[in-house]
């Protein structure tokens, strides 16, 4: 078996990939260890009405519920708003990730790349030093498939970049563990999506609340792994839902899941014949956790590279680094600004949450975004904030440097 590309992962950033890929003429492959895209969802289901710009989607039918905006409770509970109306109508999404992430790979398959389930990557076909495929475990048997490029859209877990050479380790502060109940039968009337922070209640994380619609709602946490010991998230989101959303024990427990999100600076993303993309590439939000978004934003880049690499088939490493110089046009610049804010904020002790929680309670945000709330964080207080400052205005060159 031989393809132009094989991309390792059917998640979000994987699909894409493969989609825009295929779309510019590649022989694509796309390979599931799973037996059904999307599930198990290992997600908070909440991402930015940006999304809909892209159109990347054709349906509606992953929107389970349109948010009002999102209320930021610091550990006295202060409450600071981002509403729908400051946002010019634009704020988030909960939806079903089990089917957003089927459309996506229903769209590559559409575009022509192949999709294989139940077909595990368990290493590279290498001659030497050069990466000509991968090798195959599908249902108990072994085999190798042969590709000018190989994509390991292989999530928080990644082996393909490790096994590629490239440094992906993640330290356990760069690391969140989080735990989720879906719940239905709650009595709680918001369409707002609610993030509680505090050591106690979340250290080095936060507890989240997305309603999903007709008394159906997410409610996690996260936790950095450095604080973190067997069994605490689940305690400690437990303990939380027991005193302060008691709305919620009334709730029936249909989901109950565990996961984790890379909060770390993004690795190196390209190799010759080889790329990384979404999660393996450390792709998400060191602020937020959130990584549905740079998937694909990151993998239609990745796609659209690849595309015409095959075109030229040229897929040397210099080739392959329009993809990076690309993604951190996009984004990286946001990624490792906030990389730097999430350090500075695990400083903060309650107090200093409570107090910038204080001065932020009646502010009229600009836009629904982390950038509107670190700007207005730093208008208020441009001592406590001075690390942050140059960040924001930081130029797109200083952070491709930098990263
Ligand atoms: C509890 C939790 C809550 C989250 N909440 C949010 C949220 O609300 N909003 C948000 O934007 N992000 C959220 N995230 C992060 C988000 O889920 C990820 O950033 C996103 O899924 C990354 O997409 P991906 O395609 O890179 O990886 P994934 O979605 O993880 O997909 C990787 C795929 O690769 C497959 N795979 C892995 N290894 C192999 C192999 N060797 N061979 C074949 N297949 C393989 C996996 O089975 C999987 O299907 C959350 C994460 C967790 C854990």
């Amino acid at each position: 078996m031989r393809y132009d590309v094989i991309v390792v992962g059917a998640g979000p950033a994987g699909s894409v990939t493969a989609r825009f890929a295929a779309k510019r003429g590649a022989k694509v492959l796309l390979l599931e260890r799973r037996a059904e895209i999307g599930i198990p969802v290992l997600c908070g289901e909440g991402v930015s009405q940006r999304i809909d710009k892209w159109n990347i989607l054709e349906s509606k039918n992953w929107i389970a519920n349109k948010l009002d905006g999102a209320k930021i409770f610091s550990p006295d509970g202060t409450k600071v708003t981002l509403s729908k109306e400051m946002a010019g109508n634009e704020t988030g999404y909960v939806i079903y990730r089990d089917v957003f992430d089927k459309e996506l790979a229903h769209l590559a398959g559409k575009a022509g790349a192949e999709v294989m389930l139940r077909s595990e990557v368990i290493g590279l076909v290498k001659e030497g030093d050069k990466i000509k495929g991968v090798k195959v475990r599908r249902m108990k048997e072994d085999f190798e498939i042969e590709a000018d490029i190989v994509v390991g859209a292989d999530g928080v877990e990644s082996k393909i970049g490790r096994w590629a050479g490239i440094d992906t380790t993640v330290k356990p502060n760069d690391l969140e563990t989080c735990v989720q109940y879906t719940f239905s039968n709650v009595d709680y009337p918001t369409d707002y999506g609610e993030f509680y922070l505090g050591k106690k209640i979340a250290p080095g994380g936060y507890i989240w609340v997305f309603p999903k619609g007709d008394g159906v709602f997410n409610v996690g946490i996260g936790i950095l792994a450095n604080f973190s010991k067997p069994g605490l998230a689940l305690k400690l989101l437990n303990a939380f839902i027991e005193k302060k959303l008691p709305d919620f024990k009334k709730g029936i427990p249909l989901r109950l899941l565990a996961g984790a999100v890379p909060v770390a600076k993004p690795v190196e993303t390209v190799r010759d014949n080889l790329l990384l993309v979404g999660d393996a590439a450390r792709h998400a939000d060191p602020i937020t956790g959130g990584g549905i978004t740079t998937s694909l934003e990151g993998g239609r880049i990745a796609g659209e590279v690849i595309g015409d690499a095959v075109e030229k088939q040229r897929f040397d490493r210099e080739r392959l680094a329009e993809y990076e110089k690309r993604w951190k046009e996009a984004f990286g610049q946001k990624l490792l600004r906030n990389y730097m804010v999430k350090e500075i904020m695990l400083d903060f002790d309650d107090k200093t949450l409570n107090m910038l929680a204080d001065s932020l309670k009646d502010y009229s945000f600009e836009e629904f975004s982390t950038l509107s709330l670190l700007k207005a964080l730093v208008l208020k207080h441009p001592t406590l904030l001075m690390k942050l400052k140059p960040l924001i205005k930081l130029s797109e060159k200083k952070m491709e440097k930098k990263i």
